[in-house]
């Protein structure tokens, strides 16, 4: 689905699946990786047992949290201060999928990777799954992501310490888009089929199916959804409003829809030096004008937590001396409620079209793609709220989640809850985010109170 121009590639493809077609150079083998084959005990092995346990007060180990997210940044180190380039499927990104599997056997886990790559650490009979995603944008930092897998890691750990109760604990594969957008989850969540996700490529014209041979030895089966009672994401929260606020924990109460449409108008392309200013059907003024009234009337719309962005813009022939005769511009708009999303494009529609009629000129909108907004488990999220209240009076706040995450999509299948944990100045995707120790261990003790209640 390379070669849009639409700024959400794998949004485009998930809506496009039904008409998409499947040319593309035939899957070639990659590099086998022997260490990661020797992690996993072999294809389909799933935990048979069923826990007898009752079940005891876990103590997660902050230290040892901190000091396995140490060393799995230490896992494609890149850029500056604690960067990282782990790219879905690349070398770096399977290294880390072995050394996981290598702490899910230490602790009595049983490994298990799926066709998609997607890498499980089991507990015996049903559980709660616990995580989120081990790989990176190609400048990433230590903590998206990385922070919930560690997370579900040494809760599951904890849990096996105190002998109960049963959880297990996940890193989603291609969570950051390579290929798709949340391409494991997707296809996980039945959302996506992995012969479809297989024609996926990424920007370097590698395609899905050919990634996935790296482990095609050792990928067992895909997973029942019913092994799993639900399903807990901790994660950096990549915007400014905890750090800002001081607070230290967010209870996410629903994660953003996003709409994303291509508008263009098309007016005169002529002569700039000779063109009188009255006679001009100038496209670029028109995308100005329509740009400052949108701002103006959305006010009436939308809510503190809605954003709306025109991210690429296409003038043609974008030349100095020449009327632009066209512009091309991305609309893309996020809110947790699908029907001010709704109310949302209507105004851009009403807006462009009466900008254009005064312009005298026209105006075209593309397929509208998107995402439904997906509301957190009530049951779940009244946990993390209780655990929050607990561990960190005052010191929280609920709040939706602007940026996708693997929740997501596993709210569809399973009951699902997020807990977000501050960026220090909202810096994320970037190689210098970061958080506070202690407000990551924070985030863990929280999320280990409410993983125990609803464990039990
Ligand atoms: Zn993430």
């Amino acid at each position: 689905m390379r070669g849009g121009t639409f700024l959400l590639p794998g949004v485009a493809a998930f809506f496009l699946l039904s008409s998409s077609s499947s040319e593309g150079p035939p899957p070639s083998c990659m590099q086998k990786y022997s260490d990661l084959n020797a992690c996993f005990a072999g294809p389909n092995v799933l935990p048979s047992r069923t826990s007898l346990f009752m079940t005891f007060a876990m103590k997660p180990n902050p230290a040892r949290f901190l000091q396995d997210l140490h060393e799995l940044r230490q896992i494609g180190a890149a850029g500056i201060g604690k960067g990282v380039q782990r790219r879905a499927f690349s070398a770096a990104d399977l290294t880390a999928r072995s050394w996981l599997a290598d702490r899910m056997r230490d602790a009595d886990l049983t490994p298990h990777i799926d066709p998609a790559g997607n890498t499980f650490g089991l507990a015996d009979g049903r559980s709660l799954l616990v995580g989120s995603h081990s790989d990176t944008q190609p400048e990433g930092g230590w903590l998206d992501g990385a922070l919930g897998v560690v997370a579900g890691l040494e809760l599951a750990r904890a849990a096996k310490d105190a002998g109960g109760p049963p959880i297990s604990c996940v890193s989603f594969q291609d969570e950051e888009g390579r290929f798709g957008v949340l391409t494991g989850s997707d296809i996980w969540s039945g959302k996506l089929a992995l012969a479809d996700a297989d024609r996926f490529y990424d920007t370097d014209g590698v395609c899905f199916a050919d990634a996935r041979t790296g482990i095609a030895d050792i990928a067992g089966e895909f997973l029942p959804h019913d092994m799993f009672s639900g399903f807990l994401e901790m994660h950096i929260e990549q915007g400014p409003y905890l750090d800002e606020t001081g607070l230290k924990i967010g209870v996410v109460s629903d994660i953003v829809g996003i709409r994303d449409m291509t508008v263009v108008f098309e007016g005169r392309q002529n002569h700039a030096g000779t063109t009188p200013m009255h006679l001009r059907q100038d496209a670029f003024q028109a995308l100005s004008k329509f740009n400052t009234l949108l701002n103006d009337r959305l006010r009436n719309v939308v809510m503190p937590t809605t954003v709306w962005t025109i991210g690429h813009i296409a003038l043609h022939p974008n030349a100095s001396s020449v009327v632009p005769g066209r512009a091309e511009f991305s609309m893309q708009w996020r809110d947790g409620d699908a029907d001010r999303l709704a109310r949302m494009e209507k105004v851009i529609r009403d807006t462009a079209s009466e900008v254009a009629k005064d312009a005298n000129m026209s105006v075209n909108f593309g397929a509208l793609m998107g995402i439904e907004p997906v509301a957190m488990d009530q049951r779940m999220r009244d946990a993390l709220e209780v655990a929050a209240d607990q561990q960190a009076p005052e010191l929280w706040r609920r709040m939706p989640s602007g940026a996708l995450h693997d929740a997501s999509n596993i709210a569809t299948v399973l009951p699902a809850a997020m807990l977000f944990v501050p960026s220090i100045g909202g810096i994320s995707h970037a190689f210098d985010e970061d958080t506070d120790e202690a407000d990551l261990v924070l985030g863990l003790q929280v999320l280990a109170t409410a993983a125990e209640a609803l464990a039990s």
